[in-house]
């Protein structure tokens, strides 16, 4: 039997987390817009509110929260942070601390994980370099075995959090290569900590997201016990996707909520706004565009929750296979930023020139939500994903 209803406990975090993000997050955008990062009230709200490491287990301080109820609240915050750079903080640091909670040793849980859950310490995620990003497989980053330890060397770019993680500690997940002839079969996933002079970071500048940081960095010589490895060497590739695809969930619920927020403020202007002695939202041509947009961000909105569902169910109880899951996340993430890039265009061209101007939530959103036509997997790659698990693996061999 199917029930779509969330738990009564979930909808009071619900409550909660809109009141929150009401009154802390969304009067803070334009602060944001002028210091261009994440405000330290926010910080300090998502912690008080232990939604920083929400996914770390009760035992290292945590709330143990699966993919549904981490998907309630990374909607909540992206409707009301229509740049999204709160929405991929809380998300990135969840994804991935969740895959720490998961494969680290227990040394590694204990020195790492209550700091992440009292939002003292951040996860970010480091597999993209500067000549490959979907081809994992052709990374150059090693991980060089000397006795009992691995010294990494390489270079990592685009990777979302840099500027926070080095103000505010904390570390990467990430991958490199422990066997440099085996492809994908020599891939080996770390937690690697920012360590001060260990990293060479090169900022960049970005289309939207105006309170994140992005960058590049090399590290060198950067020694790590085998208690930073999750789980076994040469296993990495399977298990970076297990990050890769909450961190999809969570961005198609994200996306989903960026955009109900962009229609609600644009069906405000459509009947509020007058044209040729009428209210614009008078116009069939502008409802029909309406109607569609709201009916394509309803059914994204059940994928993403579906898809968080379906990641619960494989995680806790074996139901689906890894395959399942990813297919998925793939087809939630691919439509739901499609199908939010274009609500929010549309609800931006509502709002006429104002729509244009800096001052538009939607043109914020806008430029937003376009990072995740790329970020945790570009949309050609969700697309090789569904193609791969409806024809076969054989059908993708080039
Ligand atoms: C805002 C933002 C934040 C990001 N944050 C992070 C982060 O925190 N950590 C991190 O590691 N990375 C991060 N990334 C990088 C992101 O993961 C990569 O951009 C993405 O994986 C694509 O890799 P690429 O940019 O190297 O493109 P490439 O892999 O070089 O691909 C170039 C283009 O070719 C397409 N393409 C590639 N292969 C195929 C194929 N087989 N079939 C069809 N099309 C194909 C791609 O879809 C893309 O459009 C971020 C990116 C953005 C934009």
């Amino acid at each position: 039997m199917l029930d779509y209803t969330f738990t009564e406990e979930q909808d009071i975090l619900r409550s909660s987390v809109k009141e929150f993000a009401q009154k802390e997050i969304s009067p803070v955008i334009k602060e944001m817009f002028k210091i261009r990062k994440i405000p330290d009230s926010v910080f300090k709200g998502l912690s008080r509110m232990n939604l920083l490491g929400m996914t770390v287990p009760e035992e290292y301080g945590g709330m143990g929260a699966d993919a549904v109820t981490t998907g309630i609240v990374a909607e909540e915050i992206a409707m009301a942070d229509p740049t999204v750079s709160i929405p991929v903080l809380f998300l990135v640091d969840n994804a991935w601390s969740y895959l720490v909670s998961k494969y680290g040793s227990e040394e590694l849980k204990e020195e790492v994980l209550p700091k992440v859950a009292k939002g003292e310490s951040l996860m970010g995620i480091a597999s993209t370099e500067p000549n490959f990003g979907s081809d994992i497989g052709s990374m150059t980053s090693r991980a060089d075995r000397n006795g009992d330890k691995y010294v990494l060397h390489g270079e990592k770019s685009f990777v979302s959090l840099v500027r926070d993680i080095k103000e505010r500690s904390g570390g990467y997940v990430t991958v490199a290569k422990t066997d440099m002839n085996r492809g994908t079969s020599g891939v080996s996933l770390f937690y690697m900590p920012y360590i001060e002079g260990k990293f060479d970071i090169t900022y960049l500048e970005e289309m939207g997201r105006e309170g994140s940081s992005w960058g590049a960095f090399r590290f060198h010589d950067i020694e790590l016990e085998k208690k930073y490895m999750l789980g076994e060497e040469n296993k990495g590739f399977k298990l970076v996707h297990e990050g890769f695809e909450l961190a999809r969930g969570l961005i198609s619920v994200i996306a989903a909520g960026a955009a109900a927020k962009s229609i609600e403020n644009g069906v405000n202007y459509m009947k509020t706004r007058k044209a040729f002695g009428q209210p614009i939202g008078k116009n069939q041509g502008l409802q029909f565009q309406l109607a569609d947009n709201v009916a394509k961000i309803d059914a994204a909105r059940g994928l993403g929750y579906q898809a968080l569902w379906t990641y619960d169910q494989e995680q806790k109880h074996g139901r689906f296979t890894r395959f399942e899951v990813s297919k998925k996340m793939a087809e939630a993430k691919l439509l739901s930023t499609t199908w939010a890039f274009e609500a929010i265009n549309d609800a931006l061209q509502w709002q006429g020139a104002f729509g244009y101007s800096k001052d538009c939530p939607e043109e914020w959103a806008l430029r937003g939500i376009r990072s995740f036509y790329l970020a945790e997997g570009s949309r050609e790659i969700m697309k090789h994903i569904i193609a791969r698990e409806t024809l076969g693996k054989d059908f993708l061999k080039q």
